[in-house]
């Protein structure tokens, strides 16, 4: 079996009904590059791209998918490497391993469908069927009121969410109202984290994390750039409360201060934009080694969501015991059309927790071509 063609989309959703912000941007419309790999006896896999559609569907297009027709699905190490290799002195990190990501993982939906097995079978098996998964929402809005972000909280709560992840990084005195707020609404019952997106300081982050302890913040997701390693670790050393991190780098290079110098309690890389499944293996090995909890980034369609739960089915207890800590999946609940109509399929929430399908190949996603073909603004096929 080979790679026969590689197809390759940006995908870009209408104006939003209302914009929406984190301490970085405002969105007003979502994107997403998606990519189709189709062999010689006809299997199709998925995979997609986090960060800038465009600029990662031009990546693919021009530089890496042309390199890997021919190839054998199965050889997903020799593909990343070969892939990695050729452009290690560009793009150690950012599009280019983005683009890896998005070609890897649809190699592994091939290599589920070809054995009729499903992914997070061939990444080792099946630590667990059930995990829970957490609501990321609470983001900024120009109209943006207290009684606003309480009717959002409570409405994960509804949902059957048990966790919930919010954004600061706003400006420290309005960050404590507003997690102030959320706790006060959702109670001590729900798990609740904040996000910064590094918008602050180590000494900034510091005084703010010591202020929001009070109210039982789970973790301080990027409290600093991801550049400052030793600002990380000065934040993980000043707080009681856990440090979070991950889903601006790259590659076991790229994570292996991040890790080995336990600059984070919990790591987050994106399967997306992290080096693919293929990476994150290695990452979670490496994340096991330094004691590090293993929380994947989660922020596309439900192909980064379903390679998410295969992914965290196939990670080892950290550490074991008759009670561990599971790692969570990161269910963005944000605007998106592309999440809620690409897959046909998407992670339910049953009392905070979702299951990995085991009973599909793959990724064990059906992609709806309709809403694919409306989403689409550009296609570039690449065949020999
Ligand atoms: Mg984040």
């Amino acid at each position: 079996m080979y790679i026969e063609t590689i197809n390759v989309y940006v995908l870009r959703s209408d104006r939003l009904c209302e914009p929406f912000g984190y301490s970085q941007m405002w969105y007003d419309d979502r994107g997403s590059c998606v990519v189709q790999v189709i062999t010689n006896e006809g299997i199709e896999g998925w995979g997609e791209a986090f960060g800038p559609a465009e600029l990662n569907a031009a990546v693919i297009e021009k530089g890496l998918a042309p390199m890997i027709l021919g190839s054998d699905p199965f050889d997903v190490e020799v593909i990343w490497q070969s892939l990695y290799n050729r452009y290690r002195d560009y793009g150690q990190k950012g599009i280019i391993i983005c683009g890896m990501s998005a070609l890897d993982i649809a190699l592994w939906d091939i290599m589920g469908k070809a054995v009729d097995l499903p992914v997070c079978r061939l990444l080792g098996g099946v630590f667990r069927r059930e995990f829970p998964a957490y609501a990321t929402g609470l983001y900024f809005s120009p109209d943006f009121s207290l009684n606003k972000l309480i009717k959002e909280a409570q409405g994960y709560l509804d949902a059957g969410f048990r966790s919930i992840k919010m954004k600061i990084g706003y400006h420290p005195r309005e960050d404590i109202q507003f997690v102030q707020a959320v706790r006060e609404a959702i109670g001590y019952d729900c798990q609740l984290m904040v996000d910064a997106n590094h918008a602050y300081n180590a000494q900034t982050a510091i005084e703010l994390g010591r202020r929001l302890e009070e109210y039982q913040v789970s973790w301080f997701e990027e409290p600093v750039p991801p550049e400052d390693i030793e600002g990380y670790i000065e934040v993980k050393h000043a707080l009681d409360m856990a440090v979070a991190g991950g889903e601006g780098e790259y590659t076991r290079y790229g994570f292996k201060n991040l890790i080995c110098r336990r600059a984070v309690d919990i790591v987050q890389p994106d399967t997306c934009c992290a080096g693919g499944l293929t990476e994150a293996r290695k990452l979670v090995t490496l994340a096991n080694t330094h004691g590090i909890q293993y929380n994947p980034h989660v922020w596309g369609t439900g192909i980064a969501l379903y390679c998410g739960m295969h992914l965290i089915a196939s990670i080892p207890d950290n550490p074991p015991s008759i009670n561990p800590l599971p790692p969570m999946l990161e269910y963005d609940q944000t605007p998106n059309p592309l999440r809620e109509n690409i897959t046909m399929e998407l992670p339910e929430v049953n009392k905070g927790l979702v299951s990995v399908p085991l009973d599909r190949a793959g990724l064990g996603i059906t992609i709806d071509q309709e809403a694919l073909a409306r989403y689409a603004v550009a296609k570039s096929v690449v065949k020999a």
